[in-house]
Formats: structure tokens, C-alpha cells, sequence
């Protein structure tokens, strides 16, 4: 198989979107512009390496844009566009691939199946780009009048990744320097090659104006995918203590209740309930019982680490509902504290959390006063797009 390294084209200034961050930095659904595409080729499997092109000033921007990904070390760009992109070549030289992806980093939409087809294409020919045929009709005007409808016919809108053999794309830059051609195709084609088309996607545009911004965003919002699950624990009274822990919330109580950590039997419930929307596994995978690191340990920290497992895949809790069960200690009285210490944790508004209490009419182990059990349910949002 060909050896493909993917180059995203970061390097502008552009502002137009307005922000006090060019474009490729502002934030769609909660991630840079940027990281969407980097991503994406870095999933890709037929894609060995990624190198993003950014300005110098950018390196703190870039590095939090990338957070966690596998990427080659990013390299400065240049002046204009063709500038960088011939630098970002120039940086693969000493190890130079068969193939090269050159991608705008405000084209966040890329698909595995665009990145597909344009490698598939690179098979039989030295370039190869997505493009759209342009379907409105075509005027020329001046001073707001028409004075021409041009013939559409064998007209196409060029997308990006555009592909090309690396000696050739390279070899193509460099005879181009100094020379103001808008893309990638446009270089290639000065120097003779061939660029084929294959088919673009209307979901892969170029994110220019505050609309493009606005419409992308909602895109991706409606896109978000819906996770439930649930979590149930129990845990036994012991004999003595003065107190119980429950939601976070310190409770006097003429028994405690038995376990390795603080004993939350609520908490826990709670935390498996966030872990399923994830399928990470349970409490007791995360924090392992008869660990000295969690004997005692307040189970707030077991909450936290799960926020922050759904936060790194992009996700978002929008509701959690729990349900004590238990004939005493009496939860009304401390309700609003609970609900007021799960919002800090998870910082959450206090109409996005829900605690609940019952009893078993005096039934089975929690009618007996033996134990309190709890169950939750957490729903979450979860982005389109990888993170
Ligand atoms: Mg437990």
C-alpha cells in the first residue's frame, strides 16, 4: 500500500468569523475548527502520518487543538496559502511519502469515504481532487446589473483533500513559488500533471463567513447522538458510627453503612450510570476494591473521574436522576444539598439534577433496615464526530 501523509493547511489569519482567534481555532461544538480534520485523518487507516502547516504565533493554539492526537510535529507556514503549502512539502522531504493529502484546516466535514475516494483515484492518477458540479445558474454582472449568463456546462466547485504524488506535488510547488494560484490543483496543473475528479461532498464546505460558523454549529448540534444508562449498588449497615455519606452529603445517622471507600452507596450508583453511557465498564473496573489508594476515599472522586472520562470523548451530561432507597435516615431533609453538591461536581444547573427517594414498604433488605440501595440514570450528549 502507498504510503500517504495528510498536510492541513493552518497557517491563515483569517478573522472574518470575527473571535479574537483566526478561524481554524474558533470553536464548533466545543473543539477547534482544526481538530475536526486532524482527527479525522488520523483515524484513517490509510493515512500514516499528519503534519498541520501553522502560523508561529498559533503554538500554544495548536497545541491544545491537538491535545491527545498522534500527529507529526506541526511546521511553520509562509506568507499565503501556496507559501505554506510548499514549506509543509519541504518538511517531508528527508522522509518523503509516495502519496500527500493536502487538506484546508476550515474544512472540517472531511468523511473517511471523501478521504477514500480521492486516494482510490491516486491509484491510476498523479493528482486527484473532490469536486461539486456547480448547479445554479452562472451570471455575470457589474455595477448590480446582469450582463451575461455564462454556460455552466463542465464548470465544478474544487473541495479539498486534494491528492497528488509527493515528488511531483513537490516538484510542482517549487517551479510555482512566487506565483498566486488558489489551490493545490492550480499548481499541478501549471506543471503539466494530470488531475482527475472524483466526487465531493455537500457536507464538506469551507468555513468562511459568521453563517457558514453559525449553520456548521447547528449541524453538528442536531447530529449529537443521545446516550442513557443506568446504575444500580447497595451497600449493608454496620454496626456503630454516627454518620453516612450519600450524594457527597455528610448525614448523622446512628449506623454507618459498610464498604471499602466512604461507602456512597448513591455516588456509586450514580458513577456507574455516567461510565454506561460510555461503555467504560463499572466502578469497581475503574477503582478496584481492596486498592489502600481508595480505602476511605471520599466517592466524589470516583463521580469526577467519570465527568471527566465522558468530557474526553467530547461528551456532555445533560440530565442525571437518582433514587435513594431506604426506610431511614429520611432524605427530604437534605435533598437540596445533595442536588447543590452533584451541580458543583458536575457542574451542572439544579435543573439538570435529580434526586429522588423511596422506601420499600417496609419490604426485602432495605425494609428491613439492613442496607440502603440507590439507582441512576444519566443521559448524555455525544458529538458526531470523533473527538
Ligand atoms: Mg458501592
Amino acid at each position: 500500500m502507498a504510503r500517504c501523509v495528510a498536510l492541513v493547511v493552518a497557517a491563515g489569519r483569517g478573522t472574518r468569523l470575527g473571535g479574537d482567534v483566526p478561524k481554524q481555532y474558533r470553536e464548533l461544538d466545543g473543539r477547534p475548527i482544526l481538530r475536526h480534520s486532524l482527527a479525522a485523518f488520523a483515524a484513517h487507516p490509510a493515512v500514516a502520518r499528519v503534519r498541520a502547516v501553522i502560523h508561529p504565533d498559533d503554538r500554544d493554539l495548536y497545541d491544545k487543538a491537538a491535545a491527545g492526537l498522534s500527529l507529526l510535529d506541526p511546521v511553520p507556514g509562509g506568507a499565503a496559502r501556496q507559501d505554506s503549502v510548499r514549506l509543509g512539502l519541504e518538511s517531508l522531504a528527508g522522509d518523503p511519502p509516495d502519496w500527500v493529502l493536502i487538506h484546508d484546516a476550515a474544512r472540517p466535514f472531511l468523511s473517511n469515504a471523501l478521504i477514500d475516494r480521492v486516494l482510490s483515484a491516486l491509484e491510476r492518477h498523479p493528482g486527484a481532487i473532490p469536486a461539486l458540479p456547480v448547479q445554479d445558474t452562472l451570471k455575470k454582472a457589474a455595477g448590480g446589473q446582469v450582463q451575461a449568463t455564462l454556460d455552466r456546462t463542465g464548470l465544478y466547485r474544487a473541495q479539498t483533500p486534494q491528492g497528488f504524488r509527493y515528488n511531483d506535488i513537490l516538484a510542482a510547488h517549487r517551479a510555482a513559488q512566487g506565483q498566486e494560484l488558489t489551490d493545490d490543483a492550480a499548481v499541478a496543473e501549471k506543471a503539466g500533471l494530470a488531475v482527475a475528479l472524483v466526487g465531493g461532498d455537500d457536507i464538506n464546505v469551507k468555513i468562511t463567513t459568521p453563517s457558514d460558523f453559525e449553520r456548521a454549529g447547528s449541524r453538528l448540534a442536531q447530529a449529537r447522538q443521545v446516550r442513557t444508562a443506568s446504575g444500580f449498588d447497595t451497600h449493608r449497615f454496620k454496626p456503630g458510627g454516627d454518620h453516612l455519606m450519600l450524594l457527597g452529603v455528610r448525614i448523622p445517622h446512628e449506623q454507618g453503612l459498610d464498604g471499602y471507600s466512604d461507602a456512597d452507596v448513591a455516588l456509586h450508583a450514580l458513577t456507574d450510570a455516567l461510565l454506561g453511557t460510555i461503555a467504560a465498564g463499572d466502578i469497581g473496573l475503574h477503582f478496584p476494591p481492596g486498592d489502600p489508594r481508595w480505602k476511605g476515599a471520599p466517592s466524589e472522586r470516583f463521580l469526577i473521574h467519570a465527568a471527566n472520562l465522558i468530557a474526553a470523548k467530547g461528551g456532555r451530561i445533560s440530565h442525571i436522576d437518582v433514587t435513594i432507597i431506604c426506610e431511614k435516615p429520611k432524605i427530604g431533609p437534605h435533598r437540596a444539598r445533595m442536588i447543590a453538591k452533584l451541580c458543583e461536581i458536575l457542574g451542572l444547573g439544579s435543573d439538570q439534577v435529580s434526586v429522588k427517594a423511596t422506601t420499600t414498604e417496609g419490604l426485602g433488605f432495605t425494609g428491613r433496615k439492613e442496607g440502603i440501595a440507590a439507582q441512576a440514570m444519566a443521559t448524555i450528549e455525544m458529538p458526531a464526530l470523533s473527538p
